[in-house]
């Protein structure tokens, strides 16, 4: 199964944490970026050679897109491609978007899981990042999503920040948990280069918050959304049975996605394809220009499968791994130390993460790399 992804470049704002790829000034070429996101729809949808389970609409903010931008976009999806077997059609929205009539638009063209950039609900925070929403609107947001029948909702939320008390991070996750919401995508808050907030903490303004307060709130997360009932099955991603998000779950299966749009990366199995991270430049690609590539070495897919597989509850079969190396000496000694640890076990032959190695993913998954 495969699925595909098309990145809407376009914010209204720019968030202090964000290194994303959009631009907040594109009013006079909008037109001209859905026609080029169109094209490269055409070119590249026959490449996918598996049936499509999924469509993605991220960004930037896909919730800015006009109802005739969005249908434009499903009519060269659906010429292009069979879509008879697409379980999942998710769309990023923020709060300040959501309203009766965009809920109304989303639901005719053919969204069925909407996900909602909440972040928190606390004023001042969302001041502080710089959101486009205020507190209300991301109280509001959700009865009215659920008003209008879609029962296929994730919210996401940002922990691990500077002045976010313990107390006011429990209020927030008792505020998702009483939404009745499928899904929570929580992430913990980090300093990315070309971003504002590091630009303050270069300048000495900004201490980020320490290690054991983002470690705290992790286990408080982890612990709190597990007793309402949701699966935590990815770090970052917590679920009711039944409602994992499919798209995000195929990618860390290593499955096939086709990805449109400026920045946006595709993976077919043997192939990462990335296309560039700038607008303009994006709009005057066409043939086989579209995208930079390379191919996958088998220390890069050994690293990859580490790298997201040890992030989700599943974790990393055995099989599937030493298919691409043979363990060595080094490899088994530090699993093994891993394991001594607490903060790795390994059943039904998946090597898997505890909630402590959890806190340690990525440094876990380097120390095994090739
Ligand atoms: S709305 Fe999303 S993509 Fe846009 S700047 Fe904010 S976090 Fe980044």
């Amino acid at each position: 199964m495969s699925g595909i992804y098309l990145h809407i470049p376009f914010c209204k704002k720019k968030c202090s944490y964000c290194d994303f790829h959009f631009s907040t000034s594109f009013g006079k070429y909008r037109n001209r970026m859905i026609e080029t996101l169109c094209k490269e729809i055409t070119d590249r949808i026959t490449t996918l050679k598996e049936p499509i389970q999924t469509i993605y609409f991220g960004g930037g903010t896909p919730s800015l897109l006009t109802s005739e931008e969005l249908d434009a976009l499903f009519s060269i999806l659906k010429t292009g491609a069979d879509l008879s077997r697409v379980r999942e059609v998710t769309l990023e929205a923020n709060p300040d978007d959501i309203n009766d009539s965009t809920l109304e638009n989303w639901k005719k063209a053919g969204i069925t899981r909407l996900s909602i950039g909440l972040q928190s609900f606390k004023s001042s925070d969302l001041e502080w990042m710089n959101r486009a929403h205020s507190v209300e609107e991301a109280l509001q947001c959700v009865p009215l999503v659920q008003k209008h029948g879609f029962d296929n909702i994730s919210v996401d939320l940002i922990y691990g920040l500077p002045n976010l008390t313990t107390n006011e991070w429990q209020d927030h996750i008792s505020k998702v948990i009483a939404m009745d919401v499928a899904h929570i995508s929580a992430y913990c808050l980090t300093i990315e280069e070309k971003t504002v907030l590091h630009q303050l903490v270069e300048k000495g303004k900004l201490k980020p918050a320490g290690d054991d307060q983002q470690s705290e709130q992790f286990e408080i997360l982890s612990n709190s959304l597990v007793s309402a009932g949701y699966d935590h099955y990815e770090i970052s991603n917590f679920g009711k049975p039944g409602k994992h998000a499919i798209h995000n779950g195929n990618y860390w299966k290593g499955s096939h996605y086709l990805g449109i749009g400026p920045s946006a990366h595709s993976y077919d199995g043997v192939t990462r394809r990335w296309n560039v991270s700038n607008n303009f430049t994006y709009m005057k690609m066409e043939g086989n220009l579209w995208f930079e590539n390379e191919i996958l070495e088998p220390k890069d897919r050994w690293n990859e499968l580490l790298l997201t597989g040890l992030r989700t509850s599943i974790g990393v079969d055995q099989q599937q791994l030493f298919s691409i190396f043979t363990p060595d000496a080094a490899f088994s000694d530090k699993v093994a130390q891993f394991m001594r640890d607490g903060w790795m076990v390994i059943e039904n032959e998946h090597y898997i993460l505890t909630l402590e190695g959890r806190l340690k993913a990525d440094y876990i998954a380097s120390e095994l790399f090739r």
